[in-house]
Parts: C-alpha cells; sequence; structure tokens
C-alpha cells in the first residue's frame, strides 16, 4: 500500500485529533445563493474532486428505505414478524434475528434487489459527474447500491467501503473472497413464499461449509477482497497525487452514523492543507469548522435541489 504523503509539521493538539470539538462547529449563516455561488467557484478553481458519498446521497437521489415504501414492499415481513423494532424500514430489518437462513436469505434477497440491484436513481448523479467532467475527480462512498457507477462512473474511480448489495461472502469470513449474488438473489425473489427461500437455495461456503452473508460492513466478518484492495490503492494514489494541488472535498450526505470514512478524515485534510476546500451537502448537519473561514462551504438544505443549483451556477460562469 502506497502512503499517502504529508509536510512535516509540529502535531498541535487541533491535528492529534481526528474530529472537530463541537464548539467549533457552526451552521454558516451566509445566504444560501451566495452559498452555491461560493461553492460553484470553489469547484471551478479546482483541479480534483473528491466526492464523499454517504446514506443522504441516495436518499436525495430519491433511493427509498422505510414508511409507505417499506410498507408496500416488505408488507408480508411486517405481518409474519411484527413491526416491533425491526420491520420499519430497510437498515433496522436487516437486524431482525431470523429464525434460519431460509428466512435470512428471503429477506436479504429482496432488499438487496430493492436497495442496489434494481434500484435506478441515476439522474442527480448523473448530473452532477456532467457538472464535474472536467475534473480529476474520486469519488469515495459507503453506499452499497452502486448508483454513481450506473450512472456512467468508471469503476475505476470509485471505492465504496463498505461493500455492496450485489455479493456474498462466508458469514465467518474463512476466505478473503466475495461472490457475485445477482443471478441467485433473482432466483431467490422467484422462489420465495412465507417470505423463506426453499433450502436447496441456502448458500453455503465453498471453503468451510458455513453460513454466507451479505458482503456489507455490518459486523466483524466484513471481508475485503482483491477488488477491495485495488479500489484502495487507486484512492490512495488519486489522493497522493491531489492532495498538494487545487482539491475540493465535496461531501454529500454524510451524517453521524459512520463519520469516520469521509466525515472527520475531510476535516482533517482542510485542517492540515491550506489549499483544500471543503463543500459538505446535507439536510440537516451541514455544520462545518468554523475555523476554516471561507474555505468550508455547509449548505444545509435538500441536496436535490443545492446540487442542482451548483451545477447549474458552474456552467453560467464557465
Ligand atoms: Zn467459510
Amino acid at each position: 500500500m502506497k502512503m499517502i504523503k504529508f509536510p512535516n509539521k509540529k502535531i498541535t493538539f487541533d491535528s492529534f485529533l481526528c474530529g472537530t470539538p463541537a464548539g467549533d462547529y457552526i451552521y454558516q449563516d451566509t445566504d444560501y445563493k451566495k452559498q452555491v455561488r461560493d461553492a460553484a467557484a470553489m469547484i471551478r478553481n479546482a483541479e480534483y474532486v473528491l466526492i464523499g458519498a454517504g446514506a443522504g446521497m441516495s436518499t436525495a437521489a430519491g433511493a427509498q428505505y422505510g414508511g409507505k415504501f417499506f410498507e408496500e414492499n416488505f408488507g408480508e415481513f411486517q405481518k409474519k414478524y411484527g413491526k416491533g423494532p425491526y420491520m420499519q424500514d430497510m437498515y433496522y430489518a436487516g437486524f431482525y434475528p431470523f429464525p434460519d437462513e431460509e428466512s435470512y436469505w428471503g429477506y436479504w434477497s429482496k432488499q438487496a434487489l430493492l436497495g442496489g440491484i434494481n434500484l435506478d436513481v441515476t439522474p442527480l448523479h448523473k448530473l452532477l459527474l456532467a457538472a464535474l467532467s472536467d475534473k480529476k475527480l474520486f469519488v469515495l462512498s459507503t453506499n452499497a447500491d452502486a448508483q454513481f457507477v450506473k450512472a456512467g462512473l468508471s469503476e475505476q474511480k470509485i471505492f465504496c467501503t463498505q461493500g455492496d448489495y450485489f455479493h456474498i461472502q462466508c458469514g465467518r469470513g474463512c476466505h478473503d473472497k466475495t461472490y457475485d449474488a445477482v443471478e441467485l438473489f433473482h432466483q431467490m425473489d422467484q422462489a420465495r413464499t412465507d417470505c423463506k427461500i426453499p433450502s436447496s437455495m441456502v448458500p453455503k461456503c465453498p471453503v468451510c461449509g458455513g453460513p454466507m452473508d451479505m458482503n456489507l460492513r455490518k459486523d466483524s466478518f466484513f471481508v475485503q477482497d482483491d477488488a477491495w484492495y485495488e479500489a484502495e490503492e487507486r484512492f490512495s494514489d488519486f489522493l497522493s497525487d491531489a492532495i498538494d494541488k487545487k482539491l475540493v472535498l465535496l461531501e454529500l450526505g454524510v451524517g453521524f452514523n459512520t463519520p469516520t470514512i469521509i466525515r472527520f478524515p475531510f476535516e482533517k485534510l482542510v485542517r492540515e492543507h491550506d489549499q483544500i476546500s471543503l463543500i459538505r451537502l446535507n439536510l440537516d448537519q451541514a455544520v462545518v469548522p468554523k475555523s476554516f473561514g471561507s474555505r468550508a462551504v455547509g449548505i444545509n438544505a435538500d441536496m436535490a435541489e443545492s446540487i442542482k443549483d451548483i451545477a447549474e451556477c458552474c456552467t453560467l460562469n464557465e
């Protein structure tokens, strides 16, 4: 693995911290239109753009997880297992203690299809990629739904750190390989009765014979296969190139569920490199460190709107 070069400098308490002390976080009181213009100017002036995409990006693009969508698509699961604390949306339902593997895959095959494999909410992703077409671009994503790739981004330019809905792995992580399960999930979907799949379809680990699981980082057995390490290497190459150039970090819908992969490291990069700036788009958590001054724009608004407005502003001023 290539090391990312950081200039030698004195380690202060601020640079030691990987997050931002709460007192430094502010909602900027700048007018929305000026924020959009500032963000567009940052992008125009940048040579490199690193997108950090969290769950809020998929939601803004139209992906649904709970509410009416869940009732309509997972009604039979709610009826069988009771709504309780789990059968509320596609996040919590994944943690339901399913009684057997037939029931487990009966549920997960459906979530994989609706949450990723069959999901097509790419117009917003396409619009964003078009606005950034002349930039050196890389996407760091914690989303499992592959919408950026469906929208046309090269797989060489994305690092999905948390796995995806398209692959399965040994449930105990006994070997570092993942298996394409798209066809299997379609077959399970056809064969599902009473929320269960037939026993003959339950996948078994080809090495240890134990149960398989989704290749999602939801427990300590998450498998990082060759493709994962290759993507990590490409990310590291991109950041090593960009770190002393004009780089904009474009953070899209990253909240505080997993702030350690995008949000906090982005803040660390801005703190340690004067020429790096941050655009943080979030529906209600667009707080930014006050100490970043004009090097950060935090737009607290419907992200679908702010992405459109920034993209438009980028084109108008070309
Ligand atoms: Zn195994």
